[in-house]
């Protein structure tokens, strides 16, 4: 079946960092990705470039940061108190790592710079804010949307939502 507005794409992908050809995700060791095509639900570059697919079709796409994760901003950092992060009370906080935050206006992913006892400076850029990606895409299944996923705006079942 051929992707269009209100199918359900489920895909697994490669993603490289263009600047230095590194893999930084793969979904192949799992489920694959579910999405609701034509609703904003992916990065816009890797919507646009499934929009000719069909099952079955593998691509290759580069999608520049302003289709992706936007360029990266100065000014980012700031302190905010452990509490505050979406994490489980195990996990050791390192330089680096990939955290959600709570905030007012919901969840936000920032990148751990330094972590204290109580307060952990933050770098709020999208971890991918900035670079160029490739993604390495195979459709594995495309389907009709459901009229319960279409007014949801998002895809259910497997990769997709679960309520
Ligand atoms: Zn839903």
């Amino acid at each position: 079946m051929k992707i269009e507005k209100n199918t359900v794409v489920q895909f697994h992908y490669d993603l490289y960092d263009v600047a230095d050809g590194k893999k930084i995700e793969t979904t192949k060791d799992g489920d694959p990705v579910a999405f609701l095509f034509g609703h904003n639900n992916i990065i816009k570059g890797l919507e646009e470039a499934m929009a000719d697919k069909a099952t079955g079709d593998s691509f290759e796409i580069e999608v520049p940061p302003y289709k992706a994760y936007g360029l990266r901003h100065d000014n980012s950092e700031q302190r905010v108190p452990v509490k505050h992060l979406i994490i489980d009370k195990k996990t050791k906080l390192k330089p680096g790592m990939v955290v959600s935050i709570q905030t007012e206006r919901g969840q936000k992913q920032a990148t751990v710079k330094k972590a204290g006892k109580f307060n952990v400076d933050v770098d709020t850029n999208h971890p991918f804010a900035g670079k160029t990606l490739k993604f390495d895409v195979k459709v594995v299944d495309v389907r009709e949307a459901a009229p319960e996923e279409i007014s949801h705006g998002h895809a259910h079942g497997v990769g997709g939502h679960h309520h």
